[in-house]
C-alpha cells in the first residue's frame, strides 16, 4: 500500500533540516510529521522551498476553479511531503477540506469589501469557527494516516487559552490511535470557547480544568514532557503551532486567495500572534506567489512589531503580557518566529543557535539592528508591521459594520487597522482569524448589538460540559493521566 517507506525514499525526497544546525538532518516530512522541537532545540525546515513558476500557478488556479480546494490543498501538501503517494495525500486532503466541515464547498471564500482595496479571505468557516481548522481537519487526517503506517498510537497532551486546543479536539475526535487530554485554566476561556471544548463527549478526548493560568497549564505539560519514561511509556505528543505541516496547512490558502481574489499581485495583511499564520504567507511568498507585501498585524502585546520596526526581538515575560480584547494574538513570545529569522540569516545554523539559543537566555533580548539582514526583512522578504489597539479594534468593527455591512472579529480588526495604516499601493487581501460569534462581548461593544451565532453553534453554550477539574500539581496530573490511558 506504501510506495515509500524508510529504506525506499526517492531521491527527490525533501528533507528537513533543524534552524539551528547546518548539517543536513536527513529528516523526511513523515519523519518530522509527529514530533515538535528538532533534536538541538530549533525548528524544521525544509533545506529549500519548492517553487511555483507561472506555468505552475496556472495550473493551480485552474485546478482550484475546476476541482476545488481539496486537489490544490493535495498538490502542494505533495512538495513538501514528497515520500506520501499522491493519491493518499488527494485522500487526505478530500476528507479533511469538506463541504460540511467548512459550511461552504469553497472552503475559504474570498470576498472584496464594496469597492475597497480590501479583500477578506474567509479561514474561519470550520468546525471551531477559527483560522486554526485551517491546518487542524488536515493533521487530524495526516496523523491518522501516519500513526497507522507505523502501527502505533498517540496521546496528544496539550495546554491551550482558547482556540488551539478546540481546533485540535475538533480535528481529532474520533481519530483511530490518537487520544487528546487538553489543559485549560480553569473559568478563563470565554463562554463560548468552553462550551466548544467541553461539549465534546469523547472517552478519547479528556478536558482537564487547572486550578491556575494559562502559563501554568504550559508549565505542567513541560513537566510531564520532562520525565522521559512517562512520556515514552505513554506515547506522549503534541499538535503545537511549530508543526511544519500545520505551516504548510496554511500556505495553501495563501494560494488559495490570491487565486480567489483574480487580481495579478496583492498583499496580505495578518493578524499575528505566534507567527504560524503570517509565516505561511511568508513560504508562500518564497515559493513564487505574487505577494507584494506581508502586513503584520499585532495588538498590544507588541514583540513582533517590535522587531520588524527596530530589529531588536525582546519576547516578554508571561507577566508582561497584557490581557486584550483579542486574546488570541496575547502571546509573549512568538514560537514560531525563529522560522523566519533563519531565512533572514540565509539558514546560518549557528548565528539562529546563538540568538535563540544564548542570546535570548542570557540577555533576554537580540539585535539585528543595523545588520543588511534586517533591511532585508523590508525589501527582500516584503514585511510591513504596525500594532492595533482596543480603541482602533473597536473602531474598525463599527466602521465596517455600519458603512459596509460587514462584520469582522476583533483579530481580523487589527489586521485591517494595520492595513488602513500602511496604506500600501495595489490590493490587500486579510486574513479573517475568527468569526465574530466567538467574541462576542467586544462585538456588542463596537457595533451595540450581538454578533449572529452561526445555526451550527446554537445550543452550544447550554450543552452538557465534560469537564475534569485539576489542582495545579504535575504529580496529580501525571497520576490522572495514567489511569485514563490505561484504562483503554
Ligand atoms: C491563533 C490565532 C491568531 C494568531 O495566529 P498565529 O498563527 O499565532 O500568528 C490570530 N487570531 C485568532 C483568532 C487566532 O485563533
Amino acid at each position: 500500500m506504501y510506495t515509500a517507506g524508510p529504506g525506499v525514499i526517492a531521491l527527490d525526497t525533501v528533507r528537513y533540516v533543524s534552524t539551528r544546525s547546518t548539517a543536513p538532518s536527513g529528516a523526511t516530512f513523515s519523519e518530522i510529521l509527529l514530533s515538535g522541537l528538532a533534536p538541538d532545540g530549533g525548528l524544521y525546515l525544509p533545506e529549500r522551498y519548492p517553487s511555483a513558476d507561472q506555468a505552475t500557478l496556472d495550473r493551480w488556479r485552474d485546478l482550484l476553479a475546476n476541482h476545488g480546494y481539496a486537489r490544490l490543498a493535495a498538490e502542494i501538501l505533495g512538495l513538501f511531503a514528497t515520500e506520501y503517494p499522491p493519491e493518499a495525500l488527494r485522500q487526505l486532503t478530500d476528507a479533511a477540506y469538506t463541504a460540511e466541515a467548512f459550511g461552504d464547498r469553497r472552503i475559504a471564500p474570498v470576498d472584496r469589501v464594496g469597492d475597497t482595496n480590501l479583500w477578506i479571505a474567509h479561514l474561519s468557516n470550520g468546525p471551531t469557527a477559527a483560522f486554526k481548522d485551517m491546518a487542524m481537519q488536515l493533521i487530524g487526517q495526516l496523523f491518522e494516516y501516519e500513526l497507522e503506517r507505523r502501527d502505533t498510537w498517540l496521546a496528544v497532551l496539550g495546554a491551550t487559552s482558547g482556540d488551539t486546543g478546540s481546533a485540535a479536539e475538533h480535528a481529532l475526535v474520533g481519530r483511530e490511535r490518537v487520544k487528546v487530554a487538553m489543559l485549560t485554566p480553569r473559568g478563563r476561556m470565554t463562554p463560548f470557547q468552553q462550551a466548544q471544548m467541553f461539549s465534546i463527549d469523547d472517552p478519547a478526548i479528556a478536558n482537564l480544568a487547572v486550578e491556575g493560568v494559562f502559563d501554568d497549564c504550559q508549565d505542567l505539560v513541560k513537566a510531564v514532557n520532562l520525565d522521559a519514561d512517562f512520556k515514552a511509556k505513554w506515547h506522549i505528543g503534541a499538535v503545537n503551532s511549530i508543526n511544519w505541516a500545520r505551516v504548510v496547512a496554511q500556505v495553501v490558502y495563501y494560494f488559495a486567495a490570491y487565486f480567489a481574489s483574480g487580481q495579478e499581485r496583492v498583499s496580505f495583511a495578518v493578524p499575528t500572534g505566534n507567527f504560524g499564520n503570517i509565516l505561511a504567507g511568508h513560504v508562500a511568498r518564497e515559493m513564487g506567489l505574487p505577494v507584494d507585501r506581508l502586513i503584520l498585524a499585532t495588538n498590544e502585546n507588541n514583540v513582533l512589531h517590535e522587531f520588524f520596526a527596530t530589529g531588536v526581538y525582546r519576547p516578554r515575560r508571561a507577566d508582561q503580557t497584557v490581557e486584550t480584547s483579542s486574546p488570541s494574538m496575547d502571546i509573549s513570545k512568538a514560537s514560531n518566529f525563529e522560522r523566519f529569522v533563519a531565512d533572514l540569516l540565509d539558514r546560518d545554523g549557528p548565528q539562529v543557535a546563538h540568538l535563540f539559543g544564548q542570546a535570548l537566555v542570557r540577555d533576554g533580548y537580540f539585535d539585528l539592528s543595523g545588520t543588511a539582514a534586517f533591511a532585508a526583512a523590508n525589501d527582500r522578504f516584503g514585511f510591513i508591521s504596525g500594532t492595533s489597539t482596543h480603541a482602533s479594534r473597536l473602531a474598525v468593527i463599527g466602521e465596517l459594520w455600519r458603512a459596509r455591512q460587514v462584520l469582522v472579529d476583533p483579530h481580523t480588526a487589527d489586521a485591517v487597522h494595520v492595513a488602513l495604516a500602511a496604506d500600501v499601493p495595489g490590493p490587500v487581501i486579510v486574513t479573517e482569524t475568527a468569526l465574530p460569534a466567538k467574541f462576542a462581548q467586544t462585538i456588542e461593544e463596537a457595533t451595540g448589538s450581538p454578533p449572529p451565532v452561526p445555526e451550527r453553534f446554537r445550543g452550544l453554550l447550554s450543552a452538557p460540559r465534560h469537564v475534569t477539574p485539576l489542582p495545579n500539581d504535575a504529580e496529580v496530573l501525571k497520576a490522572w493521566l495514567n489511569d485514563w490511558l490505561s484504562a483503554s
